[in-house]
């Protein structure tokens, strides 16, 4: 984003930067990010009849578990340790069921596997300790259709210590991507910014270079205007003459008009230049209006009369 920016000031063409932009949002977008998964826990008190409920996109479906949304009763394992890395039963297992294990001591495709064989539906490894808040992703290869997510030590202890207190627990896992592959906060937020950006960079650039071009066409048309009436003023203070019978211009060796290129005549209304060259009044006076400089030797006239355009 930064990068394409910096490139349009260079003078790229802004497309090519909203192309580059595009690009990158759609990179983005479609990384190949963790699944996340909504987890939502219900915890019922036997003794209150109340229940409350939690809900978070804190898990991690495992890189092996198929994608889909499993709810179920919690229960944790009835063993001494809560890491499933051998035979053990578990406080609930009625059908739809759910099993939280602690990580540690073996992999996860053991504990998984352990789960299954007593009919989990879906296993859920907490991370260690000293993990803090962060989650894994787990690779359990051959755990089959099981699905398998990881959440942190301390969302799992929570869960563990009120399944402990004898609350009821129920648990939804579903997929985290509700929205599309990228619409989630930060995203819709990096989308928006980056094409304001471009879009202000964009009219901004065209507004200034029109602008300026606006300008420059202004400059030049009045530089025009102000040339022609100052060779306007020049074409008058050079010399007219009529050609008569006689003159050497209109003779046998008499020259011709560089512009229309027709002999000279008796009668012939001529400009004589600065250069001493002379043409048909008629021919020259539109053509030094235009150029101001002689078509056969090229003396600017207006040099030759010191006239001074600014
Ligand atoms: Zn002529
Ligand atoms: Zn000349």
């Amino acid at each position: 984003c930064v990068s394409s920016l910096v490139s349009m000031k260079q003078g790229n063409k802004p497309s090519s930067s909203y192309l580059l932009i595009l690009i990158a949002v759609l990179f983005h977008g479609t990384e190949a990010f963790p699944e996340r998964a909504y987890v939502s826990v219900s915890y019922f008190n036997t003794t209150s009849n109340r229940t409350e409920t939690d809900q978070c996109k804190c898990g991690l479906y495992g890189i092996n578990s198929p994608m889909t949304t499993v709810q179920g009763l919690v229960g944790i394992p009835t063993s001494d340790n809560l890491e499933a890395c051998e035979d053990t039963d578990f406080t609930v297992m009625r059908a739809p069921w759910i099993a939280l294990i602690a990580r540690g001591n073996c992999t996860f495709a053991e504990k998984i596997k352990w789960a299954a064989r007593k009919g989990a539906d879906a296993v859920v490894i907490y991370n260690t300790p000293e993990s803090a808040n962060y989650t894994i992703l787990m690779g359990h290869s051959g755990t089959g259709d099981t699905v398998a997510i990881m959440i942190s030590s301390v969302k799992g202890r929570e869960i563990l210590r009120k399944i402990e207190k004898d609350f009821q627990v129920t648990m939804v896992i579903e997929v985290g991507r509700k929205h599309g592959p990228w619409m989630n906060h930060y995203s819709i937020f990096f989308v928006s910014v980056s094409f304001f950006i471009v879009t202000a960079a964009t009219v901004g650039y065209f507004i200034f270079y029109s602008a300026r071009r606006l300008r420059v066409t202004r400059a030049q048309n009045r530089k025009q205007r102000q040339l022609k009436s100052e060779a306007k003023k020049a074409i008058g203070q050079l010399q007219l003459r009529t050609l008569k019978q006689g003159d050497k211009e209109t003779g046998p060796d008499g020259d011709s008009c560089a512009v229309c290129i027709e002999v000279y005549k008796p009668n012939d209304v001529v400009r004589i230049l600065t250069c001493n060259h002379l043409f048909h009044k008629t021919c020259i006076d539109p053509w030094l209006l235009e150029h101001r400089t002689c078509p056969m030797c090229k003396c600017d006239i207006l040099k030759a009369l010191g006239i001074e355009v600014r």
